[in-house]
């Protein structure tokens, strides 16, 4: 287990444990920080933010590119620490780091081009100006990560944010603190001039502290209700926030769909990483020409999936215990209500390990179809056709994901979903594509991480309008005439008043004194 460089707390001595959630096992120890301890990090951040962002992009992406390069030759070292923290697969956890590192990488490539000085048209009325904009570093960016994907996902909000000049304090989950701690430390190895991304350790309140601890935006990675807080807390002082929250998504089979693809592709969507993913598939919507055909390719498919702690089970067990309850809860309140598990049902939902579970036949209105469940289970149902299917999966107040399988009406469809993200053809492919924005709508957050949006979102736009010349006229002046007056109006008629059959528009008060 990596040690971990966290600074004075206030707590002293106060610490938790990180535990293996297959076996129970202590894995490391970390201080629970409090606000002072926040505050003094914060501070610290502060100053090494000014040196940060007054290097270049290019000598930004030098430091970045060596931190990819560390990370890179440590990924199985890192990839245990991600095993033993959440349960996950070793071969999974690698997965998620590569994809990290494809973030990390476009991000230093590509944050000059997106955020650089440039030129933009100053229009007829302002000819005599030269316009330009730039995006400026924010300053200090807190991160609050969850745990289901503790590198790839607090990365598309840490590589971004540091790619645009910022300093960045993490708050990693508090149940993948070992996590976090290994990507700081190998940061500081390649960046040890000033602290530019720091740790701190703890649960809810450490969060908390680092919201109300002045930094220029805040971004969240957790569930909907922890959201509230979070918006709660950065309200007080004006934070501004970005928030990736929870996910319903669903996964459309058209009736021309290739069936084979898309059961393969609604397994591994709702059980990879025992379905605890924001992206994961939960419900999927079937047409009903191809419903039962389907239905029996994905109950075959997912006698093939296992969860157990051996290194053949191609799932982990839950991270968190209490998880499991919610997924019980889910399935039992899917059956009372009328609903069918073919594969599974609750006698598979241990406490540590659950097993793969497909619903059929599920009320609209069950938990199951309304509530994130955050386990390997799915709902599917049958659709009528696929206006149908586009409606029930816009009815969820979540709009993270999404994906279709139709061979001649996919990008259609996925145009029609309200999600932040949708994959044609395929599931989740949008996450691993660094110019695509990532996140969501509705009660899925607010705010993009990846791509050009993703580092916009950590900068301020500065414009910056220059005269050029000598003003051909004098609009902002007291010293304004009224034929300038006239001109102008003449101009905005002839440019926007087209179709209209009124007059150009004076103003009164410009009008000469006996015209009035
Ligand atoms: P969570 O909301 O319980 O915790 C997330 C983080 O918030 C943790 O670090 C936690 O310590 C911190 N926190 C808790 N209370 C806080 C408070 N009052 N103020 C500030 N911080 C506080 O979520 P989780 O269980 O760690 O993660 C699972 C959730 O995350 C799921 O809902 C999942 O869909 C969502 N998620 C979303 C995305 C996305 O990109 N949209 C990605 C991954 C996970």
């Amino acid at each position: 287990m990596t040690t971990l460089e966290t600074g004075p707390t206030t707590n002293a001595g106060a610490t938790f444990d990180s535990l293996d959630p297959g076996t129970g096992e202590v894995v490391g120890s970390y201080p629970v920080q409090g606000a002072e301890a926040v505050a003094e990090t914060v501070e610290r951040a502060r100053a090494a933010a000014k040196w940060w962002s007054g290097l270049s992009f290019a000598e930004r992406r030098t430091h970045l590119d060596a931190w990819a390069g560390v990370i890179t030759r440590r990924i199985g070292q890192l990839a245990e620490v991600m095993h033993a923290e959440t349960g996950k697969p070793h071969t999974d956890a690698q997965l998620e780091i590569v994809l990290a590192l494809d973030h990390l990488a476009w991000a230093a490539k590509h944050a000059s081009k997106v955020l650089g000085r440039k030129r933009v048209p100053s229009g007829i009325s302002m000819v005599d100006h030269a316009a330009t904009v730039e995006y400026l570093p924010r300053g200090v960016i807190g991160v609050i990560g969850p745990w289901n994907y503790p590198v790839f996902t607090p990365m598309g909000s840490i590589a971004y944010a540091l790619a645009a000049g910022n300093a960045v304090v993490f708050k990693p989950s508090e149940f993948t603190p070992g996590v976090g701690a290994w990507l700081v430390d190998a940061f500081a190895q390649v960046v040890p001039e000033h602290p530019v991304l720091q740790l701190v350790t703890g649960f809810g309140l450490t969060g908390e502290a680092l919201c109300r601890a002045g930094v220029d935006k805040l971004a969240f990675t957790g569930s909907t209700a922890t959201a509230k807080l979070v918006m709660a807390a950065c309200a007080d002082t004006l934070t501004p926030v970005l928030i990736e929250a929870g996910g319903k998504d669903a996964l459309l089979v058209d009736a021309d769909a290739d069936l084979d693809a898309a059961a393969d592709a609604a397994l591994w969507g709702g059980m990879a990483n025992a379905g605890q993913t924001c992206i994961g598939t939960e419900r999927v919507y079937v047409h009903e020409r191809v419903f039962d055909q389907f239905q029996a390719k994905l109950s075959a498919l997912a006698g093939t999936v296992r969860a157990g702690t051996d290194p053949g089970a191609q799932i982990g067990p839950m991270t968190m215990p209490t998880q499991s309850a919610v997924v019980r809860t889910h399935v039992l309140d899917a059956i009372e209500r009328g609903g069918r598990a073919v594969v599974g049902g609750p006698d598979v939902v241990g406490d540590r390990l659950v097993q793969p579970t497909i619903l059929v036949d599920v009320p609209e209105d069950s938990l199951a179809v309304t509530e994130e469940t955050f386990g390997p289970t799915l709902t599917v149902a049958r659709v009528r056709d696929m206006d149908e299917a586009v409606e029930l999966t816009n009815a969820s107040r979540y709009g993270l994901g999404s994906a279709v399988f139709s061979k001649r009406r996919g990008v259609e469809l996925a145009r029609r979903i309200r999600s932040g993200m949708t994959a044609v053809n395929s599931v989740i492919a949008f996450a691993a594509i660094p110019s695509l924005p990532f996140g969501g709508v509705g009660e899925s957050g607010f705010g993009r991480i990846h791509g050009q949006d993703g580092l916009k979102e950590f900068a301020n736009a500065k414009a910056v309008a220059r005269r050029r010349m000598p003003a051909l006229m004098a609009l902002t002046s007291f010293s304004r005439t009224a034929k300038t007056d006239k001109i102008m109006a003449t101009i905005a008629t002839l440019r926007h008043g087209r179709g209209l059959n009124e007059p150009p528009f004076v103003s009164p008060l410009r009008l000469p004194r006996q015209a009035r």
